[in-house]
């Protein structure tokens, strides 16, 4: 029997597949794709601290960034940048399939190609139900980690309860033309309740995307048709991914036997959809967690629980405050778009973030806690009084 199965070899899972390995656990990861990395849609960015956290080979890096430009619909925009290198944008197929390989060294078996259907805890054991290739299969361990991103039904099904607001990336690999820096377009016409952008990556490629609510397929169309128009990308026919991201956590990520981790947990910053780093996070503790039930043989839901505390308290804080700005911005049309940016610009906010120690690529809650500030002692009364207006209603199901 194994000690611990993992279901799916995301960056997520396999690091802590590797972990849990290199604490000598027998580890199982069981991963529906047939090859690890296999159409990853994600733009692969991570600050500083992921980096070293995953302190991987320096060839997974594409691209490295210490500035972004803020742009408008109107065309109006907003440079922010820092003299060291903020951000990494990192191959993503290939740090799965790197992670990956570093739990099978660590001992880690792998099986692909191995969809989970149900996960079955007793007090003796999981039983990990799947099917491999069309036929069913079933594997045993002591315990399960759920680590399959997210829209996967096993938290339901395992009485984890569900997550209730999401937002949808959609993506393009594109080929960019004279863009040496991220571009953050925010017009919420182009992408509504979101924003967009252009990464350029490596050898004059580059990836499109936005996070939006609704119709992504046509606001993606449209966005790669603007910027062919404007001539920062060579064509407008590239591949699109498409994958919905979780903007609040579940509400348990821990039962009997099972642990939740990662993006299917809903640990995501909401603010940018950005999940590798929290994920890693959030999977260190999980091994730690587990390693102690192991050692203890105590698999029971109030040891596990004790995950959950330590999560939720390097993260719910964040997570709530990056929660309310999600909000308040997705609120904002393209006029109060314009007018946040001018106020920007005015005051010193750039400087806030350019200058100022508040600021981390991973850590948003107390500079939107300085923004806000800064907002409510300088923004004019008129805009204030226009910023509080009825908010938009908005769908939760949106077709692609
Ligand atoms: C357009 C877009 C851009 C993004 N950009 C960024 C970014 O720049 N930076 C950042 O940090 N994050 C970004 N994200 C989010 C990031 O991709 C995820 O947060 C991250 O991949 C989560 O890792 P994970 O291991 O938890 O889950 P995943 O990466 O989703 O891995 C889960 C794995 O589980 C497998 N699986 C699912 N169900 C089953 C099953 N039943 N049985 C077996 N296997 C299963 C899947 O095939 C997959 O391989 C972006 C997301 C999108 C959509």
């Amino acid at each position: 029997m194994h000690d611990t199965i993992i279901v799916g070899a995301g960056p997520v899972g396999s690091y802590l597949a590797e972990k849990l390995a290199r604490h000598g656990h027998r580890l199982l990861v069981l991963e529906k794709k047939p090859d690890i990395g296999e159409e990853v849609c994600c733009t692969g960015i991570v600050g500083k601290e992921c980096l070293d956290l995953l302190s991987i080979d320096k060839n997974l890096i594409l691209n490295k960034a210490n500035s972004a430009i803020f742009i408008t619909a109107s065309g109006k925009s907003l440079r922010l940048w820092r003299n060291e290198d903020v951000a990494y944008i990192l191959d993503r197929p290939a740090l799965n399939r790197a992670l990956a390989q570093r739990a099978r060294t660590a001992g880690a078996t792998y099986c692909l190609q191995t969809q989970v259907t149900n996960i079955q805890h007793d007090s003796n054991r999981v039983c990990v139900h799947a099917s491999q290739q069309g036929k069913p299969e079933s594997f045993e361990a002591q315990t399960a980690v759920v680590a399959t991103g997210f829209g996967s039904p096993l938290p339901a099904m395992l009485g984890l309860g569900k997550i209730n607001d999401s937002i949808i990336g959609a993506q393009a690999k594109v080929q960019v033309k004279g863009i040496d820096e991220v571009e953050l377009y925010l017009d919420h016409k182009l992408a509504p309740d979101g924003f967009a952008w252009l990464v350029p990556t490596k050898d004059g490629k580059g990836l499109a995307g936005m996070m939006t609510r609704q119709q992504p397929k046509k606001h993606l169309r449209q966005l790669l048709t603007s910027l062919k128009a404007q001539g920062k990308i060579t064509s407008e026919d590239a591949p699109c991914g498409y994958g919905v991201i979780p903007l609040l956590p579940l509400p348990r990520t821990y039962a009997n036997r099972i642990l939740a981790v990662g993006e299917v947990a809903g640990q995501v910053k909401p603010t940018t959809g950005g999940g590798i780093y929290y994920g890693l996070l959030c999977a260190d503790i999980a091994a730690d967690t587990l390693s102690r039930a192991l050692a203890t043989n105590d698999f029971s839901a109030s040891l596990l629980a004790s995950y959950q505390k330590q999560w939720q308290a390097k993260l719910k804080r964040e997570l709530s405050i990056g929660y309310l700005a999600h909000r308040m911005f997705r609120d904002l049309g393209n006029k109060q778009l314009e007018m946040l940016l001018n106020f920007a610009n005015s005051f010193s906010i750039p400087k806030l973030i350019t200058e100022s120690r508040d600021f981390s690529f991973d850590w948003h809650g107390r500079l939107i806690l300085n923004i806000l500030r800064q907002l409510i002692l300088g923004f004019p009364a008129q805009g204030i009084a226009s910023f509080s207006k009825q908010p938009k209603k908005h769908n939760q199901t949106i077709p692609i």
